[in-house]
């Protein structure tokens, strides 16, 4: 059967599997607005099983289950502190290292939904240790995990010793609600920000390239990062010394950035089990980022690369313009 042009734009071979091209936004800033598809977004990612909606339940079973009361954390206590960072390296086990043994180690559901199935580049001197897996565990668990416990730390802390005045759904239940999707907006914004300056070569070379040693990513590549890079991608929930927020909200932002970001680098787009979607984990829109390195900054949230011209849509021809920019340029 012979293909139209229109749809043989919608299959790009070089993959081995990608979602329906072009991979785009979500339509929150979408002009003029759809409200058909503003309604369909907010369906299927907010009230339905979806990152965000685990997130925002693993956010209030960690407050009101496993967070001591805040009084407690009025001060800094060792006690706290370490039950504190006992669960996020028990969460962090449990995510990267359960989405890594069913894609990697048991082959849950070999190669289907997987983005690229080219040959991983497991030993090499560029890793430390020599081994992908173990470079990209080294970074997640020996430097990442403390910087989130510090920051986590510093905020809960703050809150509690009355630093920081906590915002509570009597306050207004409104912003209560619309401050978690809203974090998300800002998260992309400074997320766009860091990530194109970290693009600069000297800053690439010492705080970024790290991250880059992935160019297939998986699970444990997602936080894999240098700890200036680290630290600067937590810095987002400083906004909370500035905006009005809640416990939840700075547990929830931190679900978000690290559980988040180990989901999206999974290198498959769905959990598969039984010939059933069991979440949808990958983001093609950043695995583009990682393949082919000056595109896509951002995050399918907020279109700034759409707006700064440096949006690839998963084709062949974006790939192909993508090229002649830069050869342009040179
Ligand atoms: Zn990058
Ligand atoms: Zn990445």
């Amino acid at each position: 059967m012979l293909l139209s042009n229109q749809q043989e734009k919608q299959i790009n071979k070089k993959w081995n599997f990608h979602p329906k091209l072009p991979v785009g936004f979500y339509p929150i800033f979408d002009w003029p607005p759809s409200p058909k598809r503003l309604l369909n977004f907010i369906w299927s990612y907010w009230l339905q099983k979806s990152d965000r909606t685990i997130f925002l339940f693993l956010a209030l079973f960690t407050f009101y289950i496993l967070m001591p009361p805040m009084q407690e954390m009025a001060t800094l206590k060792i006690e706290w502190i370490l039950m504190l960072s006992l669960r996020n390296y028990i969460l962090i086990l449990i995510v990267a290292g359960g989405l890594h043994w069913w894609f990697f180690v048991r082959q849950g559901q070999g190669n289907k939904f997987q983005y690229d199935t080219m040959t991983r580049n497991n030993k090499s001197r560029i890793f430390t240790f020599n081994n992908n897996i173990y470079d990209n565990m080294f970074w997640t668990l020996a430097t990442g995990l403390p910087i989130w416990i510090f920051f986590e730390v510093l905020l809960l802390w703050s809150f509690a010793s009355g630093r920081i005045e906590v915002f509570q759904f009597s306050d207004g239940w409104i912003w209560f609600c619309l401050w978690f999707p809203i974090l998300q907006i800002w998260q992309s914004f400074h997320f766009y920000c860091y990530h194109r300056v970290l693009h600069i070569p000297f800053f690439y070379k010492i705080a970024h390239s790290v991250h880059h040693r992935n160019v297939n990513p998986g699970p444990w590549s997602g936080y894999s990062m240098h700890p200036i890079e680290q630290t600067i991608y937590i810095s987002s929930l400083l906004i909370h010394f500035v905006i009005p927020s809640h416990p939840l909200h700075i547990l929830y932002h931190l679900y978000w950035l690290v559980l988040g970001t180990v989901s999206t680098h999974a290198g498959y787009e769905n959990i598969w089990v039984k010939d059933k979607n069991l979440l949808t984990v990958g983001s093609f829109f950043h695995h583009l980022h990682h393949r082919y390195f000056n595109c896509n900054y951002g995050n399918p949230e907020v279109p700034f690369d759409r707006w700064f011209g440096t949006y690839h849509d998963g084709t062949e021809a974006a790939t192909k313009s993508m090229r002649n920019k830069s050869a342009n340029m040179k």
